[in-house]
Formats: structure tokens, sequence, C-alpha cells
């Protein structure tokens, strides 16, 4: 599995629910895994592994070997978030290269289901609950340059140039 890279047009299409919980979502999600870890990400959306699909998984651990920080969340929503709020440096295995510093609340507390269909409540906060907000991000098409300060998105413009640059090539030739 390839992680899909900005700009294409999956990461900004509706995700529908997950509505079967099968061989094949279990399969979906070893390989998101896979495809996460290989990247050394800690999160990783349905729709950065090209699938229209509201899943996410991710581990704040972002180490295969403490596979017990593993998180799989089905149809997630936040049902309460903080007021306050902090900034911190984010990353996205879409757009490699790109860092910058993104405010967001500091607590969540989350319902979703989990691999087998089970409601699952949560309550994230920090890291924790900053990697699920950055997931649960790309779970409604929204992508973390849109957060970003005007002066860090004027900064990483050359960056988002040559990424679109090397996404029309890599059609081109497709
Ligand atoms: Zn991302």
């Amino acid at each position: 599995m390839e992680v899909v890279l900005y700009p294409d047009p999956r990461l900004r299409r509706r995700n529908a629910p997950v509505q079967r919980f099968d061989a094949d979502l279990e399969a979906l999600v070893r390989d998101m895994f896979e495809a996460m870890y290989r990247t050394k990400g800690v999160g990783l959306a349905a729709p950065q592994a090209g699938l229209n699909l509201r899943l996410l998984v991710y581990n704040p651990e972002g180490d295969p070997a403490k596979s017990q920080g593993e998180r799989v969340l089905c149809n997630p929503r936040i049902v309460w978030r903080s007021r306050d709020k902090d900034w911190g440096e984010e990353g996205c295995l879409s757009f490699p290269g790109i860092f910058a510093r993104i405010e967001r609340p500091t607590a969540v507390h989350i319902e979703a289901q989990d691999l087998h269909g089970q409601p699952t409540r949560l309550e994230l906060a920090d890291w924790d609950g900053r990697i699920f907000q950055h997931e649960l991000d790309h779970l409604e098409g929204i992508l973390f340059i849109d957060r970003m300060t005007p002066s860090d998105k004027v900064r990483i413009k050359p960056l988002l140039d040559e990424l679109a640059e090397k996404f029309s090539t890599a059609r081109a030739q497709a």
C-alpha cells in the first residue's frame, strides 16, 4: 500500500461510514499500519490509503514493537472539546518534508466503533489527542495546510508547488 500524496483528489473527497466489520476491514487495517510504520508515521486515515472511508489508525509510539499503543477507530466523532488550546508541530504522510505548528484543543472526548463494530468512548489529550484530531480532519477532507498560519502558508508554498508538480508528472506518465 502506497500513501496517497497531496494534491491527490482522494484527500478531499467525502468519506463513507464503515459498515462492514469483516476480514476485509481487518486486512485493510493491517496494511494501513504497515504503510504507516514504513513511512515513519504515527497515524494514517483511510483516504491517505486511497479509500474514502471513515476509518483511521494511529499509534502515538510510532513503533510496531509497541503495538499496545495501536488504535483503530471507525466512524469516530468528537463529542466534547476543551476550551484550552495549544500549538504543536505536525507533519503529515501525505505532505513529505512539510512541518508546521498547528493550534488545536488540548483534549477531546470521542465516540467511535472499534475494528469489530463495538462502540467505544475515549478521552484523549495532548499528543494522543493531537494525532487523533489530525487524522479525524482527514475524514472531513480537511488537511493540515488548511489550519496553518498565514506566514507558514507562505513559507511552505514552494514545497506544495513541488508536490503538485510531481503529482502532475506522475499522472501524465500513468
Ligand atoms: Zn495527515
